[in-house]
């Protein structure tokens, strides 16, 4: 974009102007211009945020987008997110456990489908750490290519489990563990012990100090239009995760459960959760960050928009059909066309490439790994 085209988005400010015009990474984008840049929900901004983002990840990982086939293990959770549809005092969530057969089923199909990671996501649910170990081992084998000449014949093995004591984590990355999720969900301490009972973010930091400690390439993110969450705090968000330099970013609008204690509240903006999405890029360069499912539960699929956002990450449903449903942390979750036929997992293949596609992306078939490796 050329300087005239910038300012005449008007109503940016040089620097802001500086930050879709890509002068990043020399200087990394201040809070108050990515406060600017996220409140601008004109269509010009929007432009400039797009080319800005796609560039930054173009440059940062190349114009890549990768799968990651998501398990949802167990729908059963200790805690009390305010909200998310499967906290503990949910009486009516539909609580479910996968055995180690069903993970690994599930995660045969997606091998066979060409996706080399396996996303275990589950609530708080206090699983055994040995059975836990286990199924790990089980699926590092399932997925093992003996022909692989690239040094990657295991598969990558995600988990987004929840907080839970720093020796089960070193228990699971000695099992074979490569990655671990876990949003900050919000940087803003009040807010953050506001939606959570008897935990605070000190908490759930705490875990990725650990995670980090023990190797895990680590993944965190946000929730955007939370109840009392304000645009400066997103940004100042943005910029302390482009600050802890994450392997993964996953960043996704709140949407109301009716039976959480914030089934009333408004939903978060989509238009605000792509500028994040788009700002998180830009800050991030070398971040993985998904088009995620909660972009897709809308009134239509926003993922094409999030991967022109600078997305790169796409993360199908694979687990079994009766278990998609139970797992409701928002209502209305789309569980995307690419996974829904359990006898043909091909699709997701189709699915993925219509979406690189239409996103100007080459699928990259690898596990892709995070880029500080
Ligand atoms: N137990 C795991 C996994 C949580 S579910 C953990 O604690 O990390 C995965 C993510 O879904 C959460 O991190 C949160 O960011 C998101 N989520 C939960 N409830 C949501 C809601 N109502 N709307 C949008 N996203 C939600």
């Amino acid at each position: 974009m050329t300087r005239e085209a910038g300012m005449a988005l008007g109503r940016l400010s040089e620097r802001a102007f500086a930050v879709v015009a890509g002068a990043w990474p020399v200087e990394p984008p201040a809070p108050d211009d990515v406060r600017l840049l996220l409140d601008s929900a004109d269509e010009a901004t929007a432009d400039a945020l797009k080319a800005a983002a796609s560039r930054a990840r173009d440059s940062g990982l190349g114009p890549r987008l990768v799968a990651r086939a998501l398990i949802e293990i167990s729908s059963y959770c200790g805690n009390s997110c305010r909200y998310c549809g499967l906290n503990a005092c949910n009486r009516l969530a539909r609580r479910y456990s996968l055995s180690e057969d069903e993970i690994v089923e599930s995660a045969s199909r997606a091998f066979r489908a060409g996706l080399r990671t396996i996303v275990l996501q589950s609530g708080e649910d206090g699983r055994d750490t040995a059975e836990l170990s286990a199924i790990i081992g089980a699926v590092k084998r399932a997925g093992f290519r003996p022909d692989a000449v690239d040094g990657a014949g295991y598969p990558a093995v995600t988990l987004s489990l929840g907080e839970r004591p720093e020796a089960d984590y070193a228990a699971w990355k000695e099992a074979g563990a490569d990655r671990y999720l876990m949003r900050m969900e919000t940087g803003d301490r009040e807010l953050y012990a506001a939606l959570h009972d008897g935990r605070g973010l000190d908490s759930r930091l705490a875990c990725h100090a650990a995670l980090r400690r023990l190797g895990y390439q680590l993944g965190s993110g946000i929730m955007v239009g939370l109840p009392g969450q304000s645009v400066s705090g997103i940004a100042l968000d943005l910029a302390s995760m482009a600050g802890g330099r994450y392997a993964m970013l996953g960043i996704g609008p709140f949407i109301p459960h009716p039976d959480t204690p914030l089934g009333d509240e408004t939903p978060g903006d989509m238009g605000l959760a792509l500028r994040a999405t788009a700002l998180a890029r830009i800050c991030s360069p070398w971040s993985w960050i998904p088009a995620t499912t909660a972009m897709a539960s809308q009134e239509r699929d926003y993922r094409v928009d999030a991967l022109l956002y600078g997305a790169n990450v796409v993360m199908p449903n694979f687990s079994p059909a009766y278990a998609r449903g139970a797992y409701a942390i928002y209502p209305g979750k789309r569980c995307a066309a690419e996974s829904d036929d359990e006898q043909r997992p091909e699709r997701a293949t189709d699915s993925l490439r219509r979406l690189a596609d239409a996103a100007g992306l080459a699928v990259d078939p690898g596990r892709a790994d995070d880029a500080w490796l």
